[in-house]
């Protein structure tokens, strides 16, 4: 076998139609990569509350370097995740204000005007003897009234 012969030995073996199916392959492979990209792109953005058609249509035209200038530019935080902690400071307000107060013997939730405990009968205040506004059960004299208790 001399050397040309080799070489068209080496020809021929790469026109076997084997390289071809192994080149679709491997295209194949690629665009569903690239189409799982955009998917992911979509359902990303969409969580985090941000463009999801115009962050797809990014990564869909620019594939590797749009999915690298999304994953800088997004929002820091999930949707689910703002809305859960708004909650939670909303929850904070609540207990912080004057409203909301605790029963000092079943830690229920009361209301600051409450008389009585509603889970436990615990006495919370007194009925001003003449305007029957909720007073601080040691409080001598009415605020709204003046009445001497
Ligand atoms: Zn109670
Ligand atoms: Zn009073």
């Amino acid at each position: 076998m001399d050397f040309v012969q080799y070489f068209y030995n080496i020809i021929d073996f790469f026109k076997l139609p084997i390289w071809r199916y192994l080149i679709y392959g491997i295209v194949l492979i690629l665009a569903v990569l690239w189409l799982s990209f955009v998917y992911w792109t979509y359902r990303d953005a969409k969580l985090r509350n941000t463009n999801a058609i115009f962050w797809a249509l990014i990564v869909f035209i620019l594939n590797f370097p749009g999915l690298f200038i999304y994953l800088i530019l997004r929002p820091p935080e999930f949707i689910e995740d703002v809305l859960e902690r708004d909650l939670e400071i909303k929850r904070m307000e609540l207990y912080l204000s004057k409203d909301i107060k605790f029963c000092p013997t079943c830690r229920s939730e009361v209301k600051d005007d409450f008389v009585i405990c509603p889970q436990c009968r615990k006495k919370l205040k007194k009925s001003c003897v003449q305007c029957e506004k909720p007073l601080n059960l040691d409080w001598k004299v009415c605020p709204y009234c003046k009445a001497e208790q």
